[in-house]
C-alpha cells in the first residue's frame, strides 16, 4: 500500500482542532463509524463518504457499553494499525481513536435511549444494546459535527436508531444508510466472521440463503408464517444453534408484519448462533 500514513487523533480536542481547520477552507465532512478489525463493507462507507464530502473521518472504538458483561467485548478482534493502513489506502483523512476514559470520563452518567425501533429484535436478545450504540454515536457525531453519518445496513435496526434518534435530537447530521458487502457465498462481511471455524464457515452463507428463499416466498404471495417456519427449519437443517429470531417486519417502522400475506414495505431479518459467532443479517422483501 502506496498511501501515505494516516493521521491518528485520540482527543475530541484535537478532533475539532481539524475539523474545524476544514470546515474554515469550506470542506464538507463525514464520519464513519466503527468498531474496528476492518473489512470490505467499513471501506464501501467510507467511499459513500467520498462522494459526499472532501473529507471522511473515521472513528474506531470498540464501545464497552454496547457489550453485556457475558458478550464479547474482551475477544472482539482489535488491529489498529491495519486498520489505518485500511483506511488510507481507501482514501480516509483522519482515524479518530480515543481511549475508553476520552469516552466516558469519571463520573459519566448520560444515556441516549430511542424508544420504538430500538424495541424488538435485537433490542430483545441484547437488553442494553441500542441504548450503548445511541449514546456513543450521539456523542461521535456532537464531538465530530459531520455534514454526514455513513452506516451500513448489514446493522439495518441500528441504522434505522440512529435515523430516529438524529431527527429526535435535531442533530444537524445526515444519516445515510450503505448497502451490505458479501462474501461471493452470499456471507455479510463482518469483524465477527473470524470467530467462524472453517466447518462452520462453509455453514454460515445458509444464512442469507435462507433470507432471499423467505423473501422470495413472500414476495410469490406465500403468506409469512409459512415463510418464516421454513427460514427456521432451513437454518436448523444447516447445523444453526438457536436463532434469537427469523422475522418479517416494516421496513421503516419494524413493527411486526404477518401471520398472512403483505403488501407493506417489508424486509426479513434474522439473528442465529453458530459455534461462537452470534450472526445477523436481513434482506428486502
Ligand atoms: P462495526 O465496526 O461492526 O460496528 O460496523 C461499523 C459500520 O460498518 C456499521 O455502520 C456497520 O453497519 C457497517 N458494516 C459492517 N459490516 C458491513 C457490511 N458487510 N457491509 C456494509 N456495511 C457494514
Amino acid at each position: 500500500m502506496s498511501a501515505t500514513p494516516l493521521r491518528v487523533v485520540r482527543t475530541v480536542a484535537d478532533l475539532r482542532a481539524i475539523v474545524a481547520g476544514w470546515r474554515a477552507d469550506g470542506e464538507r465532512v463525514a464520519l464513519v463509524p466503527t468498531m474496528g478489525f476492518l473489512h470490505e463493507g467499513h471501506l464501501s462507507l467510507v467511499k459513500l463518504g467520498k462522494s459526499r464530502a472532501e473529507r471522511v473521518v473515521a472513528s474506531l472504538f470498540v464501545n464497552p457499553t454496547q457489550f453485556a458483561p457475558a458478550e464479547d467485548f474482551e475477544a472482539y478482534p482489535r488491529d489498529e494499525a491495519r486498520d489505518a493502513g485500511l483506511l488510507a489506502a481507501g482514501g480516509c483523512d483522519l482515524l479518530f481513536a480515543p481511549a475508553a476514559p476520552e469516552m466516558y470520563p469519571t463520573g459519566f452518567a448520560t444515556t441516549v435511549s430511542v424508544a420504538g425501533v430500538s424495541a424488538p429484535m435485537d433490542g430483545i436478545a441484547r437488553p442494553i444494546h441500542f441504548a450503548g450504540v445511541a449514546t456513543v454515536v450521539a456523542k461521535l457525531l456532537i464531538q465530530c459535527g459531520p455534514d454526514a453519518a455513513i452506516f451500513g445496513e448489514k446493522d439495518y435496526q441500528q441504522l434505522l436508531v440512529i435515523k430516529r434518534m438524529a431527527r429526535d435530537l435535531d442533530l444537524p447530521v445526515e444519516i445515510l444508510g450503505a448497502p451490505t458487502v458479501r462474501e461471493p457465498d452470499g456471507l455479510a462481511l463482518s469483524s465477527r466472521n473470524v470467530y467462524l471455524t472453517p466447518a462452520e464457515r462453509a455453514i454460515a452463507p445458509f444464512l442469507n440463503a435462507a433470507l432471499r428463499a423467505a423473501a422470495d416466498a413472500v414476495r410469490a404471495a406465500c403468506p409469512v408464517d409459512d415463510a418464516e417456519a421454513a427460514g427456521l427449519a432451513a437454518l436448523a437443517d444447516a447445523g444453526f444453534g438457536p436463532v434469537d429470531y427469523f422475522e418479517f417486519r416494516h421496513a421503516e417502522t419494524l413493527e411486526r408484519l404477518g401471520p398472512g400475506r403483505i403488501d407493506a414495505p417489508a424486509r426479513v431479518f434474522v439473528a442465529a448462533r453458530l459455534g461462537k459467532a452470534r450472526l445477523i443479517d436481513n434482506w428486502p422483501v
